[in-house]
């Protein structure tokens, strides 16, 4: 498989989301690293972007709600390169209307290569990564590779 880079910048953008048990978790975590996330462009689900600003006063570039379609515009805009960095509280306690949606966003994190938190304890070691403070190159397939070799495999049926 042929890999091709794509750099994440100092100023990361970054995803955030929670469900609804988890967003006063999220909420406290954002508050505590306040100072860190305003160097960054944020981005987040709607219920979740809106708490983030009335409570915390930092400004976030809100999606639709999760249920009602935020997580596939996040998977979306990580697909386009526009996202660099999720945290996602997730709840493992609970299931989800939008279950498929969620695994469909991680799924497309995990292929994109980006980093992800899905709980507290990630998030901490991942803010307080050396790569929070410098560029880093992430890997991703390189889909014309891979589509060259598939219709190469398809027209030789
Ligand atoms: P919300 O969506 O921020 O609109 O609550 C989050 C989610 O459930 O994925």
């Amino acid at each position: 498989m042929e890999y091709v880079k794509l750099d994440i910048k100092k100023q990361k953008k970054i995803a955030l989301v929670a469900h609804d048990n988890m967003k006063k978790r999220l909420l406290k975590w954002i508050k505590a690293n306040k100072d860190i996330l305003k160097q960054h462009v944020l981005y987040g689900t709607g219920t979740t972007a809106g708490l983030i600003e009335d409570h915390i006063g930092l400004k976030v570039e809100a999606f639709k709600s999760g249920p009602m379609g935020g997580d596939q515009q996040l998977g979306a805009k990580i697909s386009e390169g526009d996202i660099d960095l999720m945290i996602f509280f997730w709840d493992p306690l609970e299931a989800q209307p939008h279950d498929p949606d969620v695994k469909a966003l991680l799924r497309i994190a995990v292929l994109y290569d980006i980093p992800v938190a899905n709980n507290q304890a990630t998030a901490d070691f991942i803010l307080t990564s050396p790569f929070m403070n410098k560029e880093y190159k992430r890997h991703i397939i390189d889909q014309n590779n891979l589509m060259n070799e598939r219709k190469e495999y398809f027209l030789n049926i």
